[in-house]
């Protein structure tokens, strides 16, 4: 059953700014999803409509089965977590992070207990007595984590919570924050704009563009079938090429005709389909970094791949990213291994690249949409 249920949310601001567009999403208990997308796609504007910090335009948002979006924020019981993490002052770590107990009018030692126990899971077992402004950023991140947790909330609602931190620590608190809903089991909706962040924390990943859901999947699964070019060129560092053309029947097969290079892209009948059925001609063609093998000109044959020339490489050390100029083109290709750094290409020379067909994607270039690839069988 459902946990945390969105049915045809929208949010409309000022009558015309259309933030968030027909949301359905469902949850399960103890879920960890993240919701992902660029600036302005209505990701913080989704989390507030949960927390109630706005109200809905249309739709309604339900908790165990029961509406909640009517409810004030507090009676919600869901704890919100902002990129500045809110901490009190003139607070000590412990008063921080007991000040929503206290509040409630839980006893003080009851408050104590729990307190110390969970500073101490979170590693600030010995800055309790410690100002905000004695600690570092993560130190400051955990004390609002543990004053989040100690509430107990049936949802945690992450609000970009690690932006602030440099990358080491929050490759660190992002590793915690998985490691802790492990232990806590509880119910979370993370909103980054980072796809790397989307990728390693949820169990699901909601993409949204302009309001709008995009693909609602696992990560892997979003990488290795986004259903749109949006999603495509999204995730993953460096992101896919995407490179436009045509598909052209010849030679007993298919062939995909780019800018200046053709490849084979099924021998037999075959044809690329959209998700009605039909025959789509028009294409883009997308190929990950390291959908491309390096090959020597003269054991590539016409059709295996694409032509270019060296704009630039970067030694990355497991592996390699060549840039390279192909027609109009730029493409960029990961080279894992089979390089001497005496082959590496210099700048300008042209090389030949065959892209592994079993790893290439086709989107329509009208719609964007995910392509079938379907070929006949034989009789
Ligand atoms: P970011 O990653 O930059 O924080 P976001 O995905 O969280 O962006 P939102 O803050 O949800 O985006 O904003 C979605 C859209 O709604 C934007 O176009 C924004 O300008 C608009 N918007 C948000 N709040 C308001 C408001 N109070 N009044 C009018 N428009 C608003």
């Amino acid at each position: 059953m459902p946990y945390l249920s969105f049915r045809n949310v929208g949010k409309t601001f000022a009558g015309t700014v259309k933030a968030v567009n027909d949301f359905t999403l469902e949850i399960g208990e103890g879920e960890l999803v993240t919701l992902v997308g660029p600036s302005g796609c209505g990701k913080s504007t989704l989390l507030r409509l949960t927390a109630g910090l706005e109200d809905l335009t249309t739709g309604e948002i339900l908790l165990a089965g029961k509406p909640v979006h009517h409810l004030p924020p507090g009676r919600r019981d869901m704890a919100m977590m902002f990129q500045d993490y809110a901490l009190f002052p003139h607070m000590t770590v412990e008063e921080n992070m007991g000040f929503g107990l206290r509040m409630r009018g839980h006893a003080k030692r009851e408050v104590s207990e729990s307190v110390r126990e969970t500073a101490a899971s979170l590693g600030l077992g010995d800055l309790l007595a410690r100002f905000p402004s004695e600690l570092s950023g993560g130190q400051r991140q955990r004390t609002a984590l543990g004053r989040a947790i100690l509430r107990r909330p049936r949802v945690f609602l992450m609000d970009e919570p690690l932006s602030n931190l440099d990358a080491e620590l929050r490759q660190r608190m992002r590793v915690e924050l998985k490691e802790l809903h492990g232990r806590l089991k509880t119910t979370m909706l993370f909103v980054t704009h980072d796809q790397s962040e989307a990728m390693t924390l949820g169990d699901r990943i909601v993409v949204l563009r302009d309001g709008t859901i995009q693909q609602v999947d696992t990560p892997l699964r979003l990488y290795n079938k986004p259903e749109n070019e949006f999603v495509a060129g999204f995730f993953g560092s460096p992101g896919m090429n995407l490179l436009p053309g045509h598909v052209e029947k010849d030679d007993g097969g298919l062939w995909f005709r780019g800018a200046g290079f053709r490849v084979r892209i099924a021998t037999g009948e075959a044809t690329l389909r959209d998700a009605s059925g039909a025959e789509v001609v028009e294409v883009t063609l997308g190929v990950r970094p390291e959908g491309f093998t390096h090959k020597d000109e003269s054991v590539t044959r016409e059709g295996e791949g694409i032509e270019g020339r060296v704009r630039l490489w970067e030694q990355m050390g497991s592996h390699l990213l060549l840039y390279l100029r192909c027609g109009s083109a730029e493409v960029v290709a990961r080279m894992e291994s089979g390089w001497e750094s005496a082959a590496i290409p210099h700048v300008g020379e042209a090389l030949r690249l065959s892209i592994d067909m079993a790893q290439a994607h086709f989107f329509a270039k009208k719609t964007g949409m995910r392509l079938t690839l379907t070929t006949a069988v034989a009789s």
